[in-house]
């Protein structure tokens, strides 16, 4: 029989698929590492796992645990998927900007969630980081992942997602490209595709316009999960090759065209990220595989970036559905 005994072992082992219409004009191979294959729907959901077993083995979290974290996305949704199956409580503390899904999301798993004002400073006794702090201290048996900090999230990469695509790649990958949020995916994977290859692969961060990694100083933008104002210690600035930055305007329109061309709907990070491969594509032989990472899927943004009213209220040109449609009829 072909079981799996439980939805955590599930996690990881995620396609690879051949980018075919949007590397129009590109010579070298664009594969994309579909992580919205993993049973919470993305790549989150392995550093939940490897967390958690690091917490578990160092006696940080035991029978009876509760796991408490700032986390309102696709982490949340990996440490409930795990904690659930091993018999732990989940409290998630959010910002009251976080939307209804994202809330239904964590408590359909079973999550309890504690919300906070977005509008008061760090330091304020409300503060998201602040309750969660308190929290953590308050609860007996209450474990705090901070992924942000916490090593075991880049080792979960290093172990896993680095070796499968090696594996898949039979050793052929030359260049590897991932959205810096944590900076955790970049590091785990690019440290592993970089030792296994003698410095074989290069290794190259996409970043959104503003963010640090790519020099900026954390001005906003809308593009989710990738991006900081700060360097935190899960991201290893040594390994990147180069980091290029990209737009809002230019995430979203090749996530739209990743659905519409490639028939793979994921997030704008996804987008993102696909832009700078090709970026890095273009200059590339076609004895050269990229390999992308594409972290969540796509229902979470429908109401944003599938969204033809929300793209238009922040500026962005028309969408590239609605020009296709005009251009046929004219
Ligand atoms: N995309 C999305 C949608 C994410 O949630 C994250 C995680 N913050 C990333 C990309 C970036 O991954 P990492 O934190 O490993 O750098």
């Amino acid at each position: 029989m072909r079981v799996a005994n439980t939805v955590t072992d599930l996690i990881g082992n995620t396609p690879l698929v051949r980018l075919n219409r949007v590397t129009e004009g590109i010579a070298a191979t664009v594969l994309a590492k579909v992580e919205y294959f993993n049973p919470g729907g993305s790549a989150k959901d392995r550093i939940a796992e490897r967390i958690i077993d690091a917490a578990e083995r160092d006696g940080l979290l035991g029978p009876g645990g509760t796991i408490v974290e700032p986390t309102s996305g696709n982490t949340g949704v990996g440490l409930a998927l795990v904690a659930q199956q091993r018999g732990y409580r989940c409290v998630f503390v959010l910002p009251d900007k976080v939307g209804e899904d994202k809330r239904s999301v964590l408590t359909a798993y079973g999550a309890e969630i504690i919300v906070t004002p977005t509008s008061v400073a760090p330091e304020d006794p409300d503060s998201y980081y602040s309750v969660s702090d308190r929290l953590a201290a308050e609860i007996p048996g209450a474990f705090k992942p901070n992924q942000y900090a916490n090593p075991n999230g880049p080792r979960s990469h290093y172990e896993t997602t680095g070796p499968e695509i090696w594996r898949d790649t039979d050793g052929t990958v030359t260049h590897f490209v991932a959205g810096v949020g944590t900076g955790g995916t970049i590091t785990g994977t690019g440290r592993y595709l970089k030792e296994v290859s003698n410095g074989g692969v290069t290794v190259i961060g996409a970043d959104p316009v503003g963010s640090v990694y790519s020099g900026g100083s954390g001005r906003p933008y809308l593009v989710e999960g990738v991006g900081e104002d700060m360097w935190p210690p899960a991201y290893d600035p040594s390994i990147p090759d180069q980091i290029i930055a990209v737009s809002d305007r230019e995430s979203f329109e090749m996530t739209r065209r990743l659905a519409r061309e490639e028939g793979l709907l994921v997030g704008g990070s996804s987008g993102m990220a696909v832009v700078a491969a090709l970026k890095a594509a273009a200059s590339l032989s076609a004895d050269d595989t990229v390999v992308v990472l594409l972290p969540d899927g796509g229902r979470g943004y429908l109401g944003k970036i599938f969204n033809d009213a929300w793209l238009r209220s922040y500026g962005f040109s028309e969408p590239p559905t609605e020009q296709t449609v005009r251009d046929l009829i004219a």
